[in-house]
């Protein structure tokens, strides 16, 4: 039987955080879907094909992983995808709360679908798609964070915005 996850999150931008996640993941799964949320009540940086460009760019060296979008429930697209985990990674305490209650729901909404979280590498552990964002906003170099496509992109929205 072939294993297989989605990895759902808003990738807006995807960052080295996201793909240390996924580099692990792959040692698990046999193929990972990569399950961008594309709920329009939550404001993105990024549109949905810039995400997407973005995520294809990066993911140019990883084999066996496939992007798709969604919005509902996590757990029906997992469903759809006949994928049996669901990927997320873990940084900080600060993560757990939510993940954990998470977790919890999701499993009750389907059994059989396993949240399964992976720690973060110790270099990604302050990365977060939101402070990259709250840092290249004034300036600040995010060189080594994200990949270079990200990099690129960010500089120049906010090269326009300043
Ligand atoms: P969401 O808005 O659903 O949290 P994100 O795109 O921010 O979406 O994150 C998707 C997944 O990637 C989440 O499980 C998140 O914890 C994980 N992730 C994000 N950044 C990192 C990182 N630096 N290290 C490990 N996991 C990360």
């Amino acid at each position: 039987m072939e294993r297989i996850a989605i990895y759902p999150g808003s990738f807006d931008p995807v960052t080295n955080g996201h793909l240390d996640i996924l580099e692990r993941g792959l040692k698990l799964f046999d193929k990972i879907i990569i399950a961008i949320l594309t709920n329009p009540k939550k404001k993105f940086l990024f549109t949905l094909d810039e995400r997407i460009e973005m995520l294809e760019e990066s993911l140019k060296e990883f084999s066996n992983v496939e992007i798709d979008t969604f919005d509902g429930l996590t757990v029906d697209f997992a469903a759809e995808c006949n994928a049996q985990g669901i990927l997320r990674g873990l940084r900080a305490m600060s993560d757990f709360e939510y993940e954990f209650q998470m977790a919890l729901m999701n499993r009750r909404l389907n059994r059989e679908v396993q949240t399964v979280y992976l720690m973060t590498g110790l270099r990604w552990i302050y990365t977060s798609s939101s402070i990259i964002k709250e840092a290249a906003q004034f300036g600040g170099d995010i060189h080594g964070m994200v990949p270079p496509i990200v990099e690129q992109k960010i500089k120049k929205i906010f090269a326009v915005k300043r």
